[in-house]
Formats: C-alpha cells, sequence, structure tokens
C-alpha cells in the first residue's frame, strides 16, 4: 500500500517554489493590464464611441483573424454567444443532436441547448483531455446511420447535427481524426476554442479545423476584453452571415431600420474591444511567461510522488492555460483534502468542472461510455496560472 502522506506537503511546496512570495492569496487566473488598456479606453470616452460599433471593434476583429489565421473574425459580447452563433451557422436545428466533451464548462452544452438541440456526451482522451476520436469513430459505427445524406442516431431516430470537441486548458484535441469522422458521417465540426487562443494544432492555430470556432474574452482567460468572445471561420460567406445576425440583422442604410432575419444583439461594445486591442499587442509576451511557468511546474513536479504535471502532446503547442497536474489513482481520493491545504496557503487551485451528465438539467441526455473522463475528473486540479506569475 503506497501513502502518499509525504507528497500533500510537498504539493504544496512545490506550487510555492514556481510562485512569487506575496502576502494575499494567488488567485487561479488574474488578468493583466500592461500594456496600452488605459490609453484606448481614454480614446473610446474622449470620443463617445463606448458602444456597439467603433473602430476598435473592427481593429480588434483585423488583430485576431492575423493572429489565428482565419478568413473572418467576428467579435460578439462573450464566448458563450459565440458558440451559439457557431452552432447555428452549421445548421444546427431544432431536435438535432450534438456530440459534446461531458467535462467542460457549461457554456458548450447550454450553447446547444439554446439551438434546441440536444448535448449527447462523449469520452475524453487521457492525452489532450478532449474528445477521444478512436473511442467517438467507434461509438458511431455502433449508433449511427446514413439516411438521405444526413446522419442519425439510430437508438433515438435524431439526426446527428455536429460535433464540438473543447480544447481544455488550452490543450487541442487531435483534430485530424475527428476531421476525417465529420466527413464520413456527415457531421460539422464546431471548434469550442475558448480557452485555447494561442494554441497551436500540428502548426496551426486552433479554430482552424472545424468550419466554425468560437473564441472567449471572458476576465480569466489569456486575453480578456472584461466580457466579450469571437466567431472564427474559413469560410467568407459564413463569416458575413455571422457579422450580419450578430448585428440584429440590419440592413445598411443611413436612416432607415429595416432587418431581413430575426437577428441578435450579441455587438460586442467598442470600449470592450479596446481593452482586446491592448491585450491582443501582449499575447505573445503573455505566452512566453505561461510557457515558462508551465516549465517551473513540469520540473517542481517531477520529483513528487504520485502527480503527474499534465504536458501538452507531440502534436501541439499548447498555451498552458490553466496548469493541471493529475493525482495517481490511489491519491485521487486526497483531491479535496489537497485543495484545502493548496487554499489554505493561498493558493486557489481547483478541480475540473462538474461533469455535464452530472448536472441535474443534463442528467438523462444520451450519453457514450465515459469512464476515462470520469476517472480524470477526479484527478484534475487547477494550478494559479495567471500570465505575470
Ligand atoms: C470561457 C469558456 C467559454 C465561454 O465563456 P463566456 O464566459 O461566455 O465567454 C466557453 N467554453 C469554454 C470551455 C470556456 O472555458
Amino acid at each position: 500500500m503506497i501513502t502518499y502522506a509525504r507528497s500533500r506537503n510537498e504539493i504544496i511546496s512545490a506550487v510555492k517554489s514556481c510562485l512569487p512570495s506575496q502576502e494575499k492569496s494567488i488567485g487561479l487566473h488574474e488578468p493583466c493590464f500592461a500594456g496600452k488598456e488605459w490609453e484606448y479606453i481614454k480614446d473610446c470616452l474622449d470620443t463617445g464611441w463606448v458602444s456597439s460599433v467603433g473602430k476598435y471593434v473592427d481593429t480588434f476583429e483585423e488583430k485576431l483573424a492575423e493572429y489565428t489565421g482565419v478568413r473572418r473574425a467576428i467579435a460578439v459580447v462573450n464566448g458563450t454567444a459565440a458558440l451559439h452563433i457557431a452552432l447555428k451557422l452549421v445548421g444546427v436545428e431544432q431536435g438535432d443532436e450534438v456530440l459534446a466533451p461531458a467535462m467542460t464548462f457549461i457554456a458548450t452544452t447550454n450553447a446547444i441547448t439554446y439551438c434546441g438541440a440536444i448535448p449527447h456526451f462523449v469520452d475524453s482522451e487521457k492525452r489532450t483531455m478532449g474528445i477521444d476520436p478512436y473511442k467517438l469513430a467507434d461509438y458511431l459505427s455502433e449508433i449511427a446511420e446514413i439516411r438521405d445524406s444526413c446522419c442519425f442516431n439510430s437508438h433515438t431516430g435524431r439526426r446527428l447535427k455536429a460535433v464540438l470537441p473543447m480544447h481544455t486548458f488550452g490543450h487541442p484535441v487531435d483534430l485530424d481524426p475527428l476531421v476525417d469522422i465529420c466527413n464520413r458521417w456527415r457531421l460539422e465540426l464546431v471548434e469550442d476554442a475558448a480557452e485555447s487562443l494561442g494554441s497551436y494544432y500540428k502548426g496551426r492555430h486552433t479554430g482552424n479545423l472545424g468550419k466554425v470556432a468560437a473564441l472567449s474574452f471572458n476576465g480569466n482567460k489569456i486575453v480578456t476584453t472584461g466580457g466579450g468572445g469571437a466567431i472564427l471561420t474559413n469560410d467568407e460567406e459564413l463569416g458575413r452571415i455571422a457579422k450580419h445576425i450578430t448585428t440584429t440583422a440590419k440592413l445598411p442604410h443611413k436612416w432607415a431600420f429595416n432587418h431581413d432575419k430575426v437577428g441578435y444583439n450579441y455587438r460586442l461594445p467598442n470600449i470592450n474591444a479596446a481593452l482586446g486591442c491592448a491585450q491582443m499587442e501582449q499575447l505573445p509576451a503573455f505566452l512566453a511567461n505561461k510557457r515558462a511557468l508551465a516549465a517551473r511546474y513540469e520540473q517542481a513536479f517531477a520529483s513528487v510522488d504520485g502527480i503527474e504535471f499534465f504536458k501538452e502532446t507531440e502534436f501541439a503547442t499548447s498555451n498552458y492555460w490553466l496548469n493541471a497536474i493529475l493525482l495517481n489513482d490511489g491519491f485521487a481520493a486526497e483531491r479535496d483534502t489537497i485543495l484545502e491545504m493548496l487554499h489554505q496557503n493561498g493558493l486557489l487551485a481547483r478541480p475540473a468542472w462538474t461533469l455535464m451528465h452530472k448536472l441535474p438539467m443534463y442528467a438523462n441526455n444520451p450519453r457514450a461510455d465515459l469512464s476515462t473522463v470520469e476517472n480524470l475528473e477526479q484527478r484534475i486540479i487547477n494550478l494559479p496560472s495567471s500570465v505575470f506569475l
């Protein structure tokens, strides 16, 4: 019987050895405003351009497209709204099923529900903590069938419309096999890239392989606009539609207010976009800091028994948005004790999100075998990861 009594204290010292010493607690992920934030926001206030249009919105969209390498980036009010519209753009409709990870932030799952569609949970793989494409392929050969050029779930009779992988803690999922699965089964691929700005899959920025992808600029993300998000796509026409329906579907005119469909007021205010422009200028420095912190954590945990520091796979360059350690199976029962100790030491670590199928509103949703992710959930601890640490 191995005991990890010593490891508990070693975890605390390992984390502390990687972080600056300070009096107050160290948050999980705090924003960093070290650039031109004040200047750009003052400009918004001085000129009166604080609301739903303005030059910072345009510039922010251009910067995002340029940085990620996609054709079009459309700034919106938050990442959840970006996901909602991304799913609508690929044709997710009332009564469809969308395959999605059980381990994710609630936004991924809720966005599917907002379309009137049904989240169908699938398992993750340990090396990426995201959707396991090989397990998904096997599962689809069991449950899916093609009729009239569409994919159906033969158990529920509902159309399977899309796969919505999420790049967990910034680590890209294995996208190539997911693209193959989508082609084979006529499913649309939408990437929840909310956590993965600055992360690359085989040299391409995340968000490029899905037909549409979503980013988030919430206060805890690598780049923040206070609240905000963006829709990414390489399809010009979808990009045009995305801009149109997120800006109330208004037809351009000097004074007339005509709208050609039910659109959404999902516009990102100029004042938030100004923050985003200043933040994007610092992204390369943020990434360098985050990779340096990850390297320190990796080294510090190398000699702690019962712990594995979670590293990027060979096909990925991760932004290490949230650093994670995994407790060995025999150690997992002590997760909450360790979290308690970390908090007592002012280190605001946290576990993974409660799995989606364990939440009351999604408890009866269709799901595949989720044994890997159920095991992972019990073993994950996210460590303080702010860019300035
Ligand atoms: C942050 C996040 C989102 C979007 O969240 P918003 O707060 O709406 O911007 C979506 N999915 C995941 C996985 C996230 O972490």
